[in-house]
């Protein structure tokens, strides 16, 4: 499906311009438009695809093109200020050519996590089409306060969007590695879970092995409902010699390809259950998640409908929904045979809880330090008897 996708403050900017990359090597039509919107000039200056007259500086006449800090409310109060000149890059989008926005966001911070959700009640305001947000958790060792800003910030986020799709840093951190070369895989995986996801719904019907190919209205109608998803992955490498005799064999169906047609159906559902019980984007438990949808990727001789139809009925059973769409995503130059798992509606989720927690805990210690200080401001400026008297 074709996306006008919104980044707003770093991640969101730095994961936006590695759609772009993405979309450029795989050809996979995603980003129909890009746009980074930030606080921070440094950060606008270090993207390397959004276009220039794409790159949004917000919040000139407050803080001067150096960010808002962590500080989200204000974050939030600059989005508001200046939602004219965001709306001014908006557009330039082709909204009638796009099915979707998916507004991009680090959610601990203070840009990102205070005005992504600004600008998504802003578009749902404006556009018929619907508002997507992707949502990124931080590190549980990043501190409170991007912990107690990240739980307010999804809080109101999940409110404004019509789904918010989330990734959680915390579980994808590698020890031992720098901040940034961390960053940069996490963001090579973001890009390839959803990049799959939404490319799917890309490949035309009329293709010649179009036998159940993903819709972009399938990917619509999952995540229609709201709430929060998570998305699963898996592939393995298998040998593509480019023809199609494995599609021939579904049709000829002669005893070695049998054998053939058994084993892709065996490696399509282990892949699916790979997908689904490994690493999701955000952990959850995937019972009672309420609607889900299955992407089968690779050269199409190596996928086939029985198998979509087995893991289609393993997620059902496991997710206790009756809303489990799946289909193809042909890519023939592919050298894998991938499994992406849409989850939406999950609501089994205990690291939110457990980022509440955290949140409130922050929350009250920082109100306390506050008081405390104050107090002994207090202290230190007012003389022990109260004999002398301020100028005024
Ligand atoms: P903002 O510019 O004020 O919106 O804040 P940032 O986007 O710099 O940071 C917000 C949060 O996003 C941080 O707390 C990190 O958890 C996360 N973050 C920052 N940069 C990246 C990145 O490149 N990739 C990912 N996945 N997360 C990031």
């Amino acid at each position: 499906m074709k996306l006008a996708m919104i980044g707003f403050g770093q991640a969101g900017g730095k994961i936006v311009d590695k759609f772009l990359e993405y979309d450029e090597r795989t050809h996979s039509g995603i980003v129909r438009s890009a746009v980074a919107v930030n606080t921070a000039k440094a950060d606008l200056m270090g993207l390397e695809k959004v276009p220039q007259e794409n790159r949004v500086l917000i919040g000139q006449s407050r803080v001067k093109g150096h960010g808002v800090g962590a500080d989200n409310e204000l974050g939030a109060e600059i989005a508001e200020e200046d939602i004219d000149e965001v709306q001014g890059a908006i557009d330039g989008i082709p909204v009638h050519e796009v099915d979707a926005f998916l507004i991009v966001a680090g959610m601990g911070g203070g840009t990102g996590s205070g005005g992504a959700p600004v600008i998504a009640k802003h578009l749902k305001r404006i556009y018929t089409e619907p508002v997507y947000g992707l949502g990124v958790l931080p590190g549980s060792d990043e501190g409170g306060i991007y912990t107690l800003n990240a739980a307010r910030s999804f809080q109101t986020f999940v409110r404004e969007v019509d789904n918010l799709l989330v990734f959680d840093n915390d579980s994808w951190r590698q020890s031992g590695e720098s901040v940034e070369s961390g960053y940069e895989e996490i963001n090579d995986e973001i890009v390839k879970r959803f990049g799959i996801l939404f490319g799917a719904g890309e490949i035309n019907q009329g293709d010649e092995v179009a036998e159940s190919v993903v819709d972009s209205s399938e990917i619509i109608n999952t995540l229609s409902g709201g709430g929060v998803s998570t998305v699963g992955y898996a592939r393995e490498e298998v040998e593509n010699s480019g023809d199609d005799s494995g599609l021939l064999s579904r049709f000829t169906g002669g005893e070695d390809d049998q054998v053939d047609t058994a084993h892709t159906t065996n490696r399509i559902t282990s892949l699916v259950r790979k997908a689904a019980l490994g690493r999701l984007t955000l952990p959850c438990e995937i019972d009672g998640a309420e609607r889900a949808l299955l992407v089968m990727s690779g050269p199409p001789q190596h996928l086939n409908r029985k198998g979509i139809e087995r893991g289609r009925k393993w997620l059902e059973e496991q997710t206790g929904s009756m809303e489990v769409r799946g289909g193809d995503y042909p890519v023939p130059d592919s050298n894998f045979v991938a499994s992406v798992i849409l989850l939406s509606g999950v609501t089994n989720v205990p690291r939110i809880k457990e980022l509440q927690q955290v949140a409130i805990e922050a929350q009250d210690n920082i109100e306390e330090i506050r008081q405390e200080s104050d107090d002994n401001l207090e202290t230190l400026v007012e003389d022990d008897d109260d004999e002398l008297e301020p100028l005024f």
